[in-house]
């Protein structure tokens, strides 16, 4: 869209308004008055247009803002469920750990690992030998 460079003499319409009030225009004159309103109204479309393209930029501005705040949500939502995920596995790791401890009437065997004659496991058990190697804190060590 190319903006009118001949812009309407506004100054010039006044002057023909003054005029008028005077007593008929001449031709001439009435030929400048009708320009400077085709001028006017061409500069009004030029900004209707310019307006109208404003709005869809504008309504594209909010789209790309909505869309960037929905990923955002779903990468928060994503973030959460993650870390709620690791949080009930270091929990239930816990509670594995908690479960094989220290047998309270041999302090060297584990409370509820037996092998296949029911004669308790030595401790620490394969359980807990097992979230050992993986790191888990806890009791090791009595
Ligand atoms: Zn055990």
């Amino acid at each position: 869209m190319t903006q009118p460079t001949d812009r309407p003499g506004i100054d010039q319409l006044r002057n023909l308004a003054d005029r008028a009030e005077r007593g008929p225009l001449t031709g001439e004159e009435a030929a400048r008055l009708r320009d400077g309103i085709a001028k006017l109204d061409a500069r009004v479309d030029y900004l209707a247009g310019y307006a109208a393209t404003l709005e869809t930029y504008a309504a594209e501005q909010r789209e790309r803002a909505d869309k960037a705040e929905a990923e955002r949500d779903a990468a928060q939502g994503d973030r959460d469920g993650w870390r709620d995920r690791a949080l009930g596995y270091r929990l239930a790791t816990e509670r594995v750990r908690a479960l094989h401890s220290r047998w309270e009437y041999d302090a060297n065997s584990c409370s509820v690992c037996v092998d296949c004659y029911g004669t308790p496991l030595s401790y620490p058990c394969p359980t807990v030998a097992v979230l050992d190697q993986h790191g888990q804190h806890g009791q090791t060590t009595a």
